[in-house]
């Protein structure tokens, strides 16, 4: 970690990775399989990080393995279309039935600021809704906090953006409709999208109200606005279909990532076909990309679709899910900690508060501190959790009952310890 503090910024080519919020020193991971991560130093953790969610097979898949061995002899980039990226677009459509046309890049952020710039250029209109709280990337017009008060326009969320990237960024409050509604009042012919991720899992895991996202779906039909379902996390993990596969709202755009490149740089934004026609060459809206759908990332992808093809696949993604949230209730309760807990398919997440945790203020009043020593307590045992309070937990097809009872039998005696 010191040589690397010398080379690359905090050490990590990406913040969270770093340990900042819970303390102590990254672990440099040498290799990974299945559920398992090992370190330089020959420690073995059980992984409930799972590359940040974008592993859902488990670590090293054979199946992925091979595919991204044998497209690599084949030659690793083109720059010209291949049979591939269809067959992955094909198979993105079967599973994501609002999609009907997609077009792929290399990474999340990519993916969201894309079809940002898509939806801005479709109405003709610049500003655009997020929630306090949902993560869409790093990119400019998206790193907006909250100003003061409900429905302001956003003001920059870090140093490096400027006041002008996020003048047309409107923050309101997760799970708020109310708020949505107002935004929309105060300026209603000039919104040309509601972004949201269709259940929170950057501020920890916040579900949805009921009528949430339908309220969503029916203001943008009324204001003619796009909603963009930002299912970098929860597509191909939620349910087959995603959170509107599970939920039953259906966005005009999607965006992907994560699972969708098994383990290599893939995004991926998506949907109707009267919007993506926008896009060039076919439209006006540019965007462009060196290496997107490349060979790897594709056979990567095809890979790993194919795996979750299978019978039966979400419903033990859901399962696993479900006993490790109700034993880690169970455990906070008997101990007298409180502790909120919800799961989604290969998802869950947890927050040291007694709930109900509807937004992000409800977030901020999350114990940290008992996070904290949650984490480290785990890690010393072998398992691995997020270094931060608020990321998920991510389960894999290839986490298994033992494995389960291991992290929960880990947790009792961080319980008993005393959090
Ligand atoms: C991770 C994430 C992104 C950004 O994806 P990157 O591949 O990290 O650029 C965007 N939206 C959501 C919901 C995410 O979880």
């Amino acid at each position: 970690m010191r040589r690397a503090r010398e080379v690359i910024p905090g050490g990590v080519n990406s913040p969270v990775r770093a340990f900042g919020s819970v303390g102590g020193t990254a672990r440099f991971i040498k290799s990974a399989t299945g559920a398992r991560i090992r370190d330089v130093d020959d420690n073995r953790y059980l992984d409930y990080v799972a590359s940040w969610g974008a592993v859902l097979v488990g670590h090293a898949h054979p199946r992925v393995v091979d595919a991204v061995r044998s497209a690599a002899a084949r030659g690793t980039s083109f720059g010209a279309p291949t049979e591939a990226e269809v067959l992955l677009a094909e198979r993105v459509i079967e599973f994501v039935p609002s999609v009907e046309m997609i077009r792929f890049v290399n990474s999340g952020t990519e993916a969201v600021m894309s079809a940002v710039r898509l939806a801005r250029g479709a109405t003709g209109r610049d500003k655009i809704i997020k929630f306090e709280g949902c993560y869409h990337g790093h990119g400019d017009s998206l790193l907006a906090a909250a100003g003061s008060g409900v429905a302001t326009l956003g003001i920059p969320g870090t140093r490096g953006v400027p006041e002008a990237a996020v003048r047309d960024t409107i923050v309101v409050p997760y799970n708020d409709l109310d708020a949505v509604e107002n935004a929309f009042l105060q300026h209603s012919d000039g919104i040309a999208a509601v972004i949201v991720e269709p259940i929170a899992a950057n501020m920890g895991m916040v579900s949805p109200r009921p009528g949430f996202l339908e309220g969503l779906r029916s203001l943008c039909d009324t204001y003619d606005a796009v909603l963009i379902f930002d299912e970098v996390i929860t597509g191909f993990r939620v349910a087959r279909g995603g959170a509107q596969g599970r939920l039953g709202v259906v966005p005009d755009l999607s965006t992907f990532g994560k699972v969708i490149g098994g383990g290599l740089p893939v995004g991926a934004y998506g949907g109707r076909r009267d919007l993506m026609r926008h896009i060039a060459p076919e439209g006006e809206v540019f965007q462009a990309g060196t290496l997107s759908g490349n060979p790897l990332a594709t056979a990567a992808g095809l890979a790993v679709l194919e795996l979750l093809d299978e019978d039966g696949v979400y419903d033990a993604l859901e399962q696993r899910s479900r006993r490790i949230s109700e034993g880690l209730q169970s455990q906070a309760d008997a101990a007298g900690v409180p502790m909120t807990i919800d799961s989604a398919g290969g998802v869950f997440g947890f927050f040291f508060h007694p709930g109900p945790v509807r937004n992000y203020e409800d977030v901020q009043k999350a114990d940290g501190k008992r996070y904290e020593t949650f984490f480290h307590g785990m890690l010393d045992q072998g398992v691995y959790f997020a270094p931060s309070a608020f990321e998920v937990a991510f389960v894999t097809t290839v986490h298994s009952l033992a494995d389960e009872d291991e992290t929960l039998e880990a947790a009792r005696r961080v319980f008993r310890k005393g959090l």
